[in-house]
């Protein structure tokens, strides 16, 4: 039986800032966490992650469903669909660059 966290594809794509907009989401590719390793695409704290992190939310099942906080290629969000349960229907938009004025 495939354990939940090994569904995770370490895309790293939810360990990078984002905003919501109406009907989608905004990733911004160029500004992870700060505890994002480029070269991994591992989480450096990954343990103590939500002490460390405040920001940082556990990937449940319910967060899965219904939280526009994840990508739509997510390997989560996409096991989801397939069962039609997914609820969430922002759309993705990839956005580098997003808060590199602040
Ligand atoms: S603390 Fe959370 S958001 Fe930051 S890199 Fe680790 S898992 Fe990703
Ligand atoms: S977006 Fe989904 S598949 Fe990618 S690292 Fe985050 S939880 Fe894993």
């Amino acid at each position: 039986m495939v354990k939940w966290e090994d569904i995770c594809d370490r895309c790293g794509l939810c360990c990078h800032r984002k905003a919501i907009s109406g009907d989608y989401l905004l990733l911004d590719i160029e500004n992870p966490c700060e505890h994002y390793d480029k070269q991994t695409h591992l989480c450096k704290v990954y343990n103590n992650r939500f002490e460390v992190e405040k920001t940082c939310k556990k990937v449940t099942p319910f967060l899965v469903a219904f939280s526009a906080a994840l990508p739509s290629s997510c390997a989560y969000v996409r096991l989801f669909k397939k069962y039609h349960l997914r609820f969430n229907k922002k759309e993705t938009v990839l956005a580098p660059g997003l808060f590199n004025e602040e």
